[in-house]
């Protein structure tokens, strides 16, 4: 790569002086487990989290929990370093299992319990976890994609320092691990450890999904431990639904909201959101918030709300300041610690200690992805005057429908495995409820007549909800470049969609 043609931003201390940099100092973290433990015990018996029943937890029981959940580990052979996948609907016990793999030194692998046996089964497969921890309705699952996925072969490249299990994959269900009766008195194993904390699997523009390896993360980082490190407390919901969500903001008084912009679109048309102007901070991500979408939440709640921008591999790279001016269309500034270039063709690269350490088990994805230390974002960006980054797009063709991530190629393999689908493209087209909206073109198989509902069923066998196409038409011929290639934007068009 050419440096002299890096476009580097200027960064959040350049810009918002020396008090913000003081409250925005990153603390000294250690290990999760040691963290939680200690943030936990601090907080005793004032409330921590409330459970999507209403129940409230306080800090000393979910911390019991917690030690149970890492005590059956240990009973079930984990040892440090060892990955633990977890399955679960959001519940209180999903987060103490979480902390539990902290406290038990092994490596957290989260899986959507939306998956379908064949994308939690890659899952498995790739990560050569020593047990699963699943909610009780998943156990038989689980049981059948262990037994297929036993005899684990060595990693190779990043990861490789990682323990291999020793034997088949242990089953737990959640509800057994926080009950577990053992003895917990070792504290956090995982001091002084040198694994990641956490395999996050992004699905790859390539096809497979890959695990990131992650010293630091999001949901569970900024959700879980970043409540604890401040000594707040969560209110947890196991869906999302604007009128508990709105109940419970004027109930528990509330001060904080971290959405995605699809769920931003359907608050700010619910009446019972004026509560919402209670909340002193709200937060959008993972994908772009509209302008028009921004002003109405300013004007619902009467503050702007902040949007950051970050990825799986990254963590959080960027945002707009708490105190300062945040920018509607725009993501901020780099974070400090972060720093963010363009290129000559405008990709965003990132460097700092939020990076990955590299694709589980895949040196050749992880070299294409980093240049002289910079890792290659994929995204599209451009700097304003104020260095404030505005992310013009991916370069990439993902699909983020309702915050999650929908790669076409995935969708489109699923979809030729159908008898009467000879070819498919799926692009993503602007919607207002989901953000984007994942829209196949299919073309039939000669003498074939395609069924919508009988090709989304089929599709709803092999993937998770949100990656079913909501739309499928039927086309002759795919529109192709001379190369060959499909071309998307054609097909958005054609769709409504540009
Ligand atoms: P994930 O790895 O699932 O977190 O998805 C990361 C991708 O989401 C990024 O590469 C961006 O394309 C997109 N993204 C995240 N935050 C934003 C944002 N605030 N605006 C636009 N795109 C975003």
């Amino acid at each position: 790569m050419d440096f002299s043609s890096l476009t580097l931003a200027p960064g959040w201390q350049a810009h918002l002086g020396a008090d913000l940099t003081a409250a925005h100092r990153r603390p000294s973290l250690g290990d999760l487990g040691s963290v939680a433990e200690t943030s936990l015990l601090e907080l005793g018996d004032r409330r921590f989290l409330r459970e999507p029943s209403g129940n409230w937890l306080s800090g000393r029981q979910f911390l019991d929990r917690s030690r149970a959940g890492a005590s059956a580990l240990l009973a079930a052979g984990v040892r440090p370093g060892d990955r633990v996948v977890l399955v679960g609907q959001n519940s209180a016990d999903f987060a103490a299992v979480a902390v539990g793999v902290f406290l038990a030194g092994a490596v957290l692998v989260a899986a959507n319990p939306a998956y379908t046996d064949r994308e939690l089964a890659h899952v498995v497969k790739d990560s050569r976890p020593a047990a699963m921890v699943c909610d009780a309705e998943l156990l038989e699952r689980a049981e059948a994609i262990a037994a297929a996925a036993s005899g684990a072969l060595p990693i190779e490249g990043p990861g490789s320092d990682l323990p291999l299990p020793q034997g088949a994959i242990q089953i737990l269900s959640i509800r057994q691990a926080v009950a577990h009766e053992g003895e917990w008195t070792a504290g956090s194993l995982a001091a002084g450890r040198s694994w990641p904390a956490m395999v996050a699997y992004t699905s790859g523009t390539t096809g497979a999904p890959k695990g990131a390896l992650l010293t630091h993360m999001h949901g569970l980082g900024v959700g879980l431990i970043g409540s604890l490190l401040m000594g707040s407390s969560i209110v947890l919901f196991s869906r999302f639904d604007p009128a508990p969500l709105a109940a419970a903001v004027a109930g528990e008084g509330a001060t904080m909201f971290f959405g995605v912009p699809a769920m931003y679109r359907r608050l700010v048309s619910e009446p019972a959101c004026a509560d919402f102007a209670r909340l002193r901070l709200l937060v959008s991500g993972s994908a772009p918030l509209p302008p028009d979408l921004f002003d109405q939440i300013r004007s619902l709640v009467g503050a702007a709300p902040l949007e950051r921008y970050g990825m799986s591999e990254t963590a959080m790279n960027v945002s707009n300041p708490y105190e300062g001016p945040r920018k509607a269309g725009t993501v901020g500034l780099p974070l400090p610690g972060v720093e963010v270039a363009l290129d000559s063709k405008g990709e965003i690269l990132v460097r700092g200690e939020n990076v990955f350490s590299g694709y589980l088990g895949n040196p050749g994805a992880t070299a294409e992805r980093f240049d002289d230390g910079w890792f290659r974002t994929g995204d599209l960006g451009s700097f304003d005057s104020d260095g404030y980054l505005r992310i013009e797009g991916r370069s990439s063709d993902l699909i983020i429908s309702g915050g999650f991530n929908v790669y076409p190629r995935e969708v489109e393999e699923q979809l030729r495995s159908h008898s009467a689908v000879a070819d498919a493209a799926v692009v993503g087209v602007p919607s207002q409820r989901w953000g984007e909206e994942v829209v196949a073109f299919v073309v039939p198989t000669a003498g074939a007549e395609v069924d919508a509902d009988s090709l989304r069923t089929h599709a709803a066998e092999r993937l998770a909800p949100y990656k079913v196409p909501k739309r499928i038409i039927p086309i002759d011929a795919l529109p192709r470049n001379a190369m060959g290639k499909v071309l998307a934007f054609e097909l958005r068009r054609q769709a409504g969609g540009a």
